[in-house]
């Protein structure tokens, strides 16, 4: 087959903004004497795809004209499709003037690129958001984002000194050049490209071969690696299902998965037509486009942001033009009585279908610890998803005890720790009297140590909650704000706070280390409960009391409360249910 038959970059060729090798040296010196504009996370994505010529024909942030006519017409002022205003928006400051260059620099400060600013614009949040998203509902992401965005745009030629740096999958990331080069050795003319922003499963996997036969094409699985939508499964774990069906469970001849690091902007219709422009320079012509594509979900009002059609009538619209054709995503169902997908429309109503939601997937399938079944997804998959998802009872979990100094939070805290280790969890007992000997040896007992102290404990307990290790907090935190500054380092889902709440008089009377009567006397100043506030928690996950129940007791109750939220598994309950599917 004549290897160079891919469909040509949009515009005719791939916009290449990197400066030439023996330039960079040069450039590198200048662009450290120059003003600095700090990159976003999503500019960052934007210039490596404009760097690479992935948005050809475009060639830079967008400028005022071409922002005007991408918001009124989908186009560039010289003509062609481009429907999402790619700007670079930044704050007010001195160092803005025209002519001026400017290093653009990372988030870490690293150097990658120089711009001459050529335009400096105002622009409008209200009336981008409506035109370009549909909507100003602050539940659409990226309507959120922009109230973060800063007030002007800027736009001029740029000089691209480095790539972001990825060091991840590094052989999975290939601009639209290196694409094409590997697209080229597989000898077909069609490309089909499948963009997506989950984990896939079989009906996923169904319905990219059918396409690829449909149109007698080779595949590329392109998956989007920038920024997706808030709350995605993270890449890492895609990336890792992507490659185990792409290596198991597809032709190899007729696969090619490379990740696209670009910022999506969640804007349906507009963002899909976007998507098969870009698709084109990387050397595809067909795209695959589903119902709701590029779509965030439902708004405030619980309506969906876009007509669930609209994005692959919008493609189909545009598809001449761009000269990349829409393959529809046509909805397929799974048949148990025959074992195999099929197209709903084609299934008659009395036969019996399955399908199992995302919102299942995670809450009755994953946090369960069952097995997602096979004809779901490949056995592959589900493993990889079980390791991120463990079932609760092997998520992490911090108890934090508060109370007046001898409540009895040590002693509890003693007994529970031996009780959860029975159930077999990995336990880290962070006691203040002891974590007061080396993590935070000399603090004292100001309010500001006090905080350190309570910060400190905190800290180590997210990192240990985080790796699904339960820790055990007992430090008197007298004080509210530094308890919920905690609880929210850690993620209120996963954190328990216990008062343990015994009357001074009791606290006093028990005086382990003779310290009450000290602060009595007057020896001892800034005593909790004695001459120093204890502010006792509003809505504590838990209350216990002390005089009339015992340190066992109290335990007990903090085990059937944990067994009750799923974080502990009886062992009678073991094996039962893993690999059972509810609902079939
Ligand atoms: P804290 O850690 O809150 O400062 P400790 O656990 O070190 O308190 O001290 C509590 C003291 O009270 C211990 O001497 C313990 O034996 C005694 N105590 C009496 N009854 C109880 C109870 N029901 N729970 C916990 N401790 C109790
Ligand atoms: P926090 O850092 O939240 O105050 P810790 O549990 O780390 O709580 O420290 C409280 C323990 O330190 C008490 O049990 C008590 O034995 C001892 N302590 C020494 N001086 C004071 C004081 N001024 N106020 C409270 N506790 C004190």
């Amino acid at each position: 087959m004549n290897p160079s038959t891919l469909i040509s970059p949009y515009g005719g060729r791939l916009v290449d903004l990197m400066a030439a090798s023996e330039e960079v040296d040069r450039l590198k010196a200048w662009a450290n004497q120059l003003p600095s504009v700090r990159l976003s996370e999503r500019s960052v994505c934007d210039l490596e795809l404009l760097a690479t010529g992935a948005f050809s024909p475009l060639d830079r942030f967008v400028g005022r004209e071409d922002y005007r006519r991408i918001l009124d017409e989908m186009r560039l002022t010289s003509g062609p499709i481009f429907p999402i205003p790619v700007t670079l928006p930044v704050e007010p400051g001195p160092a803005l003037r025209l002519d001026q260059a400017m290093a653009l620099r990372d988030a870490r400060n690293e150097l990658l690129a120089v711009m001459t600013l050529e335009e400096i614009y105002e622009w409008d949040r209200t009336e981008m958001a409506y035109q370009v998203l549909g909507t100003l509902d602050v539940r659409h992401p990226l309507a959120a984002e922009m109230h973060r965005w800063g007030k002007l745009n800027i736009s001029g030629r740029l000089q691209v000194l480095q790539l972001p740096r990825h060091y991840d999958f590094q052989e999975l990331r290939l601009t639209p050049a290196q694409t094409r080069v590997r697209l080229r050795a597989l000898g077909h003319s069609n490309v089909v490209a499948f963009q997506t922003r989950n984990p896939l499963h079989r009906v996923h996997e169904e319905l990219t071969k059918r396409a690829a036969q449909e149109v007698d094409a080779v595949l590329l699985l392109h998956p989007v690696v920038g920024m997706t939508k808030p709350g995605d499964v993270d890449h890492y774990t895609r990336v890792r299902t992507y490659k185990a069906l792409a290596a198991r469970y597809y032709d190899p001849g007729r696969i090619l998965l490379a990740l696209l690091p670009l910022a999506m902007r969640l804007a349906g219709p507009r963002e899909a037509l976007w998507h098969a422009l870009i698709r084109r320079n990387y050397g595809a012509n067909f795209l695959i486009v589903g119902r709701d594509h590029a779509s965030p979900g439902v708004d405030s009002a619980g309506e969906p942001f876009y007509d669930p059609y609209g994005a692959q009538e919008l493609v189909q619209r545009f598809s001449q033009e761009l000269a990349v054709g829409m393959v529809p995503f046509r909805e397929l169902v799974y048949l148990p009585d025959e074992e195999r997908y099929d197209e709903i429309s084609k299934v008659p109503a009395h036969v019996r279908t399955a399908s199992i939601s995302g919102t299942r997937v995670r809450e009755e399938y994953l946090n369960n610890g069952h097995k997602l079944p096979e004809w779901f997804t490949r056995p592959e998959v589900a493993e990889i998803l079980a390791e991120t998802y463990p079932p609760r009872h092997r998520q992490g979990v911090c108890l934090w005890f508060t109370g007046l100094s001898g409540a009895g939070k040590s002693t509890t805290a003693e007994v529970l720790t031996v009780r959860l280790l029975e159930y077999g969890r990995q336990v880290t007992l962070l006691d203040g009297d002891v974590v007061r000997t080396h993590l935070s040896q000399g603090l004292g007992f100001s309010r500001e140590d006090r905080d350190i102290n309570i910060r400190r404990i905190g800290f180590v307990a997210s990192e240990i909650v985080r790796h699904g290790g339960i820790a055990i907090c007992a430090a008197a935190s007298p004080y509210r704000a530094a308890r919920n500054d905690v609880r929210n380092g850690v993620g209120t889902d996963h954190f328990v706070e216990v008062f343990v709440d015994t009357p001074l008089e009791v606290c006093e009377q028990r005086d382990l280390k003779g310290m009450y009567a000290k602060a009595r006397r007057g020896e001892l100043t800034g005593f909790t409960g004695v001459d120093d506030p204890y502010e006792p928690p509003q809505n504590p996950e838990m209350t216990l009391e002390t005089v009339r129940s015992t340190p066992e007791e109290n335990a007990r109750r903090i085990v059937d409360y944990l067994l009750s939220r799923g974080f502990l598994m009886d062992d009678t309950h073991r094996g039962r249910g893993e690999g059972l599917s509810p609902g079939r």
